[in-house]
């Protein structure tokens, strides 16, 4: 590797997500591999504003692997978003002499990260952390197992419930834009119907199959739904069937932030083991203005342009296995 980078920048920006702390601590250490000096920039964006710098060494991020959350912390920046407010980040990480940047978070740190190498040419490449599972370029985001393995938990403790009373339940999961926890939480939990925001299924589709003959004498039953439901929410939804039929004893429970909190799943601490490395092996090999993605189990490097504001696609065999298995 013949880089000239010498002193890595790493930070956590966005919503939070397990694993984030095993993509750190991966990072921080394939650095301290390849002989650089690695940094810790705190709270996102807000510290590379704020100048919020702290030196990491290999043993910095012991005991950490493990834990959900992040330990260089997370924040949302508007100053950031200003032209000013990059410059400010830009000046603090020369002042540090970081000449290399390594983001992990979602398709707005991306963004962003994207126009400080375009106003500063910073080599910088991006890890996918969200649980949402919402970005193009990666079969994978670090955190989405987790988070979907918290909600197949809860659901099924919420079936043992439904089905002792004959109750039917609406579990909102998250995914503002997403379906992903949705579709895969209610394929493993058996939900009766799952409600996405990339399907078309209407209020009325979602009655009739909750009232299909084969249903009817059933009263107790899992509709999970994701909160960017274009036909409404749990409580909506509960509202809506309450309103044109009595039959069903309803009940709604809203998962809301304890999915993204726990300890990360073996996959996503793999998987951010995997993607910290190869973010600095990626940079000190030339990589910038890249997300680090997974596409059949290979790492692959995406230029920004192709993955930003891109949707991830759900796949339709996901949905079709969903529908057969609901009836
Ligand atoms: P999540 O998917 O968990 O929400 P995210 O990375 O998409 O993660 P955002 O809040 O959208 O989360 O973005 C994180 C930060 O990235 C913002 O607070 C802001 O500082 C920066 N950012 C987002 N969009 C832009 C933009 N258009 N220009 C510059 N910076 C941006």
């Amino acid at each position: 590797m013949s880089s000239t980078i010498q002193r890595i920048g790493v930070f956590t920006s966005g919503g939070d997500a397990p694993g984030m702390n095993a993509a750190i601590r991966a990072a921080v250490r394939a650095g301290i591999y390849y002989k650089k000096d690695v940094f810790g920039i705190m709270q996102g964006y807000e510290g590379m504003i704020s100048g919020d710098v702290v030196k990491l060494g290999a043993r910095s991020v012991g005991n950490i692997l493990q834990r959900g959350g992040t330990v260089l912390k997370t924040a949302r920046s508007e100053e950031f978003k200003t032209p000013e407010g990059r410059k400010k980040a830009y000046d603090n990480l020369r002042k540090e002499g970081i000449d290399a940047l390594i983001a992990i978070g979602g398709d707005g740190t991306f963004t962003g990260l994207h126009k400080l190498y375009q106003e500063f040419k910073m080599p910088c490449v991006c890890v996918p952390g969200t649980i949402d599972n919402d970005i193009a370029g990666t079969d994978y985001t670090i955190g989405f197992d987790t988070a979907t393995n918290t909600a197949v938990e809860a659901i099924d403790k919420i079936r043992d419930t439904a089905m002792s009373h004959n109750r039917l339940f609406f579990i909102e999961v998250m995914g503002r834009n997403s379906g992903y926890i949705a579709l895969n939480s209610g394929i493993a939990g058996g939900a009766g119907a799952i409600i996405i925001p990339e399907d078309g299924m209407s209020f009325d589709d979602l009655y009739a199959q909750l009232t299909s003959d084969e249903r009817i004498t059933k009263k107790s039953n899992l509709v999970v739904i994701a909160e960017g439901s274009k036909i409404g929410g749990a409580n909506d939804l509960a509202r809506k069937v309450a309103e044109r039929s009595s039959y069903f004893d309803i009940k709604v429970t809203i998962l809301g932030h304890l999915q993204r909190g726990g300890a990360p799943t073996y996959f996503d601490r793999v998987l951010a083991s995997k993607m910290g490395l190869a973010a600095v092996e990626g940079l000190l090999n030339g990589v910038v203005d890249s997300m680090v993605g997974i596409r059949h189990n290979k790492i692959i490097f995406n230029q920004f342009d192709s993955v930003m504001n891109r949707p991830h696609e759900i796949d339709s065999e996901m949905m079709r296995i969903a529908k057969i298995l609901s009836i």
